[in-house]
């Protein structure tokens, strides 16, 4: 069987953040008789600042199905000096906010390059959006970015809902692609929040004009199933039918039980998409399979935050998530052996939408879809 890489070499080295990583193009029988790793085998890796765990995964399991071009739709960048101080009650109740504050363009490319050392990889950028943030200076650090063609990049606009709907106008005329509006920006303390309260009308108006994409982060404890929730998705997509709405992190369903109640409302909306972001759960991905198809479904990152080591475990509609991380939240931990078997969210997020596409009998073909030609399609790439 002739070794086959999508690059069209034979044998190559990669060097990781320092690790160098020698790929072997024959296989051992174990290899060769699973396709689903039939390609590489691991002859040496010196590992230097990574861990053997995070390679044996991009190798083993998620190589042999990531497309050689992929889009991440949802990956904030921008600088530490952005932020204004979070208090410790801030702290607490947003877990993600202490994880990861800055995620530089040069950052972002090192990461990529290091996690996905094979494949071409674009994205679609936006600020960290918080209250805290100077959201003005974001937002131009991402226009910055985006202006170089080096970030293979598309930016959208984070907005606050006070703002006039010409900002969004001029910043569509600038370069951006859409908007990125935040329910935490609706300064109200709670998640019990109509969506209108972060993104107003006009807003969406605007947006409307250009065709753009809304990256919206669903409000209310109910998230994907909440009926008002539906009810407001619906009617923006009614109202708004040239906006693309692209909902972060699966509708924020984390549980199955969310999932299956919420995704059946969108079964025929073109316009609804839902990204995969920062949810790590087979079930729900599986769920989306089934009741939206490959064909709506969009790999986003959530990078830098995915780059957390360590595992989610869902208990219902509740997860928690495992870390070695110096967070202040992180009381519950697991075994140092365990915890040094640690890779990232990111991988982890991936390795559940391997685990679905199998489960659902879908192919290569589908994962291509949700890794870049679905959104290929979006950003006209
Ligand atoms: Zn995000």
């Amino acid at each position: 069987m002739a070794h086959r890489m999508r690059d069209g070499a034979a044998d190559h080295q990669h060097s990781i953040r320092g690790a160098s990583l020698v790929r072997q193009p024959d296989m051992a029988e174990s290899v060769r008789s699973n396709p689903e790793m039939r390609r590489y085998k691991v002859m040496a890796v010196e590992i230097a600042s990574e861990r053997a765990i995070d390679r044996r995964i991009y190798i083993e399991e998620l190589a042999p199905w990531l497309p050689a071009r992929i889009i991440d739709c949802h990956v904030h960048v921008g600088l530490k000096e952005f932020w204004g101080p979070v208090s410790p009650e801030r702290a607490r109740s947003i877990w993600a906010l202490e994880v990861a504050q800055e995620n530089s363009w040069e950052d972002f490319r090192r990461t990529c390059s290091s996690l996905f050392p094979e494949q071409r990889v674009s994205v679609i950028a936006f600020a960290s959006v918080a209250r805290e943030v100077d959201i003005e200076s974001a937002n131009e650090y991402v226009r910055a970015g985006v202006a170089d063609p080096a970030n293979d990049a598309v930016g959208l606009f984070a907005t606050r809902p006070e703002w006039d709907a010409g900002l969004i106008r001029d910043a569509m005329l600038q370069g951006f692609k859409g908007i990125k509006p935040y329910p935490d920006l609706a300064m109200k303390d709670t998640l019990e929040t109509s969506i209108y309260d972060f993104l107003p009308r006009e807003h969406l108006a605007a947006l409307d004009e250009f065709g753009g994409i809304l990256m919206l982060h669903l409000p209310r404890s109910g998230r994907l199933a909440d009926p008002d929730n539906v009810r407001e998705v619906l009617e923006i997509s009614d109202t708004y039918p040239d906006v693309t709405i692209i909902l972060a992190h699966v509708g924020r369903a984390y549980g199955l039980t969310t999932a299956k109640r919420g995704l059946p409302h969108f079964i025929d909306r073109e316009s609804v998409y839902f990204d995969i972001s920062a949810n790590l759960n087979a079930d729900v991905f599986q769920c989306a399979l089934e009741t939206i198809g490959p064909g709506r479904l969009l790999y986003g990152s959530d990078l830098p935050v995915t780059l957390m080591r360590g595992v989610r475990e869902h208990f219902g509609e509740h997860y928690v998530n495992y870390t070695d991380g110096p967070y202040s939240w992180n009381t519950h931990r697991k075994s140092a052996e365990e915890e040094a078997n640690y890779t990232y969210y990111l991988y982890e997020q991936l390795r559940s939408l391997v685990s679905a596409i199998k489960k659902t009998g879908l192919g290569r073909d589908a994962c291509d879809r949700v890794l870049y030609s679905n959104c290929a399609r979006l950003i006209g790439r």
